[in-house]
């Protein structure tokens, strides 16, 4: 069983159609990004992992940029730029695909999510807190479904909340679709549908690869 407060956190996060365990998993990564630039850059061990992975993926690289420290990823990118100049001097590959540290930590931290979410399942408190206003999103349904597999009855009571939901966001975005019909065009989109078809892109949105 995962630990409890994994567990309420968990709870915590249901929100209107957005899925807790994709949320969870980016704050985990944005204090991770945190920690790492502002506060590990001089820790050797850390750096030379940086330079066994090269460097981090696009879209964490990204993530890095935006969070700031400026002077930590200019000592941690000049470490690495040496390293090229060096490979480049050498005829050497400049790039092996090898997995980027956040990448790495992401499926960890998502796997144990995926986990205590199932564990959740287990208790009542839990399970109508989803029922009320919890959603997955389809990767996180499919993983916490498989755990599910020898469980019938909890895996069946998942698919039919998360089905009701689902078809409801799809009326929503059948009710968008109407409004442009000429016959309804002076109809505009309620505040709710302005918000809801873009939490459905990242409901169905396929999870990214390590490396972009
Ligand atoms: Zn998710
Ligand atoms: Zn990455």
């Amino acid at each position: 069983m995962a630990d409890k407060r994994t567990i309420l956190q968990i709870e915590e996060a249901f929100s209107d159609y957005q899925c807790p365990i994709c949320t969870l998993v980016e704050t985990m990564n944005d204090n991770h990004i945190r920690i790492l630039l502002y506060e590990s850059v001089n820790d050797r061990s850390l750096r030379k992992r940086f330079m066994k992975e090269e460097g981090f993926c696009k879209r964490h690289a990204g993530k890095a940029l935006e969070a700031g420290s400026p002077l930590n990823q200019a000592i941690l990118y000049d470490a690495l730029l040496e390293d090229i100049l060096k490979r480049l001097e050498k005829d050497k590959p400049l790039h092996t695909q090898t997995p980027c540290l956040f990448c790495e930590k992401e499926k960890d931290n998502e796997a144990y999510l995926v986990g205590a979410f199932k564990d959740g399942l287990e208790l009542t408190d839990f399970t109508e807190a989803y029922k009320s206003n919890g959603i997955l999103c389809a990767t996180h349904l499919e993983k916490v479904l498989a755990l599910l597999k020898r469980d019938r009855m909890k895996r069946e009571t998942l698919k039919t909340v998360t089905k009701e939901k689902y078809a409801k966001l799809s009326e929503v975005l059948k009710s968008i679709k109407s409004k442009h019909d000429y016959r309804n065009k002076d109809d505009a989109w309620s505040g709710a549908e302005r918000i809801l078809w873009k939490r459905v892109v990242h409901l169905v949105r396929q999870n990214d690869d390590d490396r972009q």
